[in-house]
C-alpha cells in the first residue's frame, strides 16, 4: 500500500466518529500497514492477525464490555477496519466487534460489498453477525473460541454454511481458542465475582443474566 493510501486510511479513520481505537502500527509507525512476515504460513498469518483481535477484546473488557474484538484484513494483508464489542457503551445491541469492524471497512472502502476481505474475530460469529458477513460477501471469516450458545458457523446454528445462501464464506474456527476462550472466562468469573460481592439476590442475579438493571449492578448483555 502506499503512502497516498495510507494517508486517505488516516484521514477517513478521523472522520469515523465511530471508532475510538487507533488501527494497530507497524515498526515504522504507519496505521493500517501491520502485517505479518511476508513468508509466513496461512496458518501463521491467522494466529498474527487473531493477536490483533484479541487486542481488540482486551480493549472491550476495559470498557466492562464482554471481551469480543475483531479485525478486517484486506488482500495484501494490510489491517484496514477493527472493532470491539461495544453494546453497553454505545447502547446498541448491534454493536458486536464484527459490526463495527464492517461498518469501518465499509466507510473507508466507500462500498458494502466487502468480497476480497477477511474478518478475524475472537468468538464465533452469531446469527446477526453472519447476516451481516454475507450481506457483505465476506470472502473469509477466521474465529477463536467457539460459541455453543449462540454460534452461529456450527455450534447452535449452521447459519454460515447454509446451502440456500447464494454467497459462501470460507470458515475457519478455533484459531487461538484457548486463548480466546479463557479471556471469556476470565471475565465473567470476574463478573460473578462482582456481583456476589455486591451480595445480589438470586432474583437480582437472575435479572441481571436477562439484562435487566439492577441497583448497584452494572447492566449484562450477550456479546
Ligand atoms: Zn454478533
Amino acid at each position: 500500500m502506499t503512502d497516498k493510501n495510507d494517508s486517505i486510511i488516516n484521514t477517513k479513520l478521523q472522520d469515523a466518529v465511530l471508532y475510538e481505537a487507533p488501527l494497530p502500527e507497524n515498526s515504522s509507525g504507519s496505521a493500517g500497514l501491520i502485517t505479518p512476515p511476508a513468508d509466513a504460513a496461512q496458518e501463521e498469518r491467522d494466529v498474527f492477525y487473531m493477536r490483533l483481535a484479541m487486542a481488540q477484546a482486551r480493549l472491550a473488557a476495559s470498557m466492562s464490555e464482554i471481551p469480543v474484538g475483531a479485525v478486517i484484513v484486506d488482500p495484501s494483508g494490510a489491517v484496514i477496519a477493527q472493532g470491539c464489542n461495544r453494546t453497553l457503551t454505545n447502547h446498541d445491541p448491534s454493536a458486536h466487534a464484527e459490526m463495527l469492524a464492517l461498518r469501518q471497512a465499509g466507510i473507508l472502502q466507500a462500498r458494502y460489498r466487502l468480497t476480497d476481505l477477511t474478518l478475524y474475530v475472537t468468538l464465533e460469529p452469531c446469527i446477526m453477525c453472519v447476516g451481516a458477513l454475507i450481506h457483505a460477501r465476506v470472502k473469509r471469516v477466521v474465529f477463536g473460541a467457539y460459541d455453543p450458545k449462540t454460534g452461529a458457523c456450527g455450534s447452535m446454528f449452521a447459519l454460515m454454511g447454509d446451502k440456500r445462501h447464494n454467497h459462501r464464506i470460507e470458515v475457519k474456527g478455533g484459531v487461538l481458542y484457548p486463548e480466546c476462550a479463557a479471556m471469556l472466562q476470565r471475565f465473567f468469573k470476574e463478573r460473578r465475582k462482582l456481583l456476589k460481592a455486591k451480595k445480589l439476590s438470586p432474583s437480582a442475579l437472575s435479572a441481571v443474566k436477562q439484562g435487566h438493571p439492577v441497583k448497584g449492578a452494572r447492566r449484562s448483555e450477550d456479546a
